[in-house]
């Protein structure tokens, strides 16, 4: 799952990331509202956390447009206000939820959480592949009935490996998809990372489920 956060104050941006880092999503970050408004329309995003009171352009004028372009987003305003009228104009023109800084981590983290399984995605919150089962919301995965230990980052890696179950996807593609729009790609941190996956996922059972696809990437199946 891949958020945007909109936000101009670069401490609060930096505490969301961290935390929704840690929550096993994929998080950009823009600092103003031109920034913001050109990754919303330029990359998919399964949430956006808009602040209201940006720099260049405000979070009214990038919502209109994410809504124009994209009808289906789901968007959680941010704001210092909390005067009624915001709240109404923010529903008005397509915010989803609303939250009004200060705020507890664990809010957000649960109103987004809910906007996730309301929104329009086909994706289900469970996968089952063989006997491996992902609850992404609850953020387990098993094979066997074993509960795998995985970082966040590794979580994310299976979950976008299995959503695409017998699609041979390139290294590019795996790394844009799981890491954020800073990951370097001319690093092999994406084979660091499989391998590091492996070792939990299937070193430990005889039937494997990630293969290497010589010369072009990798496929997660059962065979
Ligand atoms: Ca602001």
């Amino acid at each position: 799952m891949r958020i945007l956060i909109v936000e101009d104050e670069n401490k609060t941006a930096a505490y969301l990331k961290k935390g929704l880092s840690e929550s096993g999503f994929i998080v950009d970050i823009a600092t103003n509202g031109e920034d913001g408004l050109y990754l919303a329309t330029h990359h998919h995003y399964d949430l956006i956390v808009l602040d209201v009171m940006l720099p260049k352009v405000s979070g009214w004028s990038i919502i209109v447009e994410i809504r124009r372009m994209y009808p289906d987003a789901r968007v959680l305003f941010l704001t210092a206000r909390d005067d009624v009228e915001d709240k109404v104009k923010g529903f008005e023109l397509g915010a989803d939820d609303y939250l009004v800084k200060p705020f507890a981590f664990s809010e957000l983290l649960a109103r987004i959480r809910s906007l996730l399984r309301r929104g329009t995605t086909q994706l289900s919150d469970n996968l089952c592949i063989s006997d491996l089962t992902i609850d992404i919301l609850k953020h387990k995965a098993t094979r066997n009935s074993q509960r795998l230990n995985l970082t966040p980052k590794e979580f994310a890696l299976l979950v976008m490996l299995a959503q695409r179950e017998g699609e041979v996807l390139s290294r590019t593609l795996i790394a844009e998809s799981v890491w954020d729009i800073n990951f370097d790609s001319d690093t092999n941190v994406v084979d660091v990372a499989i391998r590091r996956l492996r070792q939990k996922v299937d070193d430990p059972f005889e039937k494997k489920l990630i293969h290497t696809v010589r010369g072009m990437g990798y496929v997660f199946e059962e065979r």
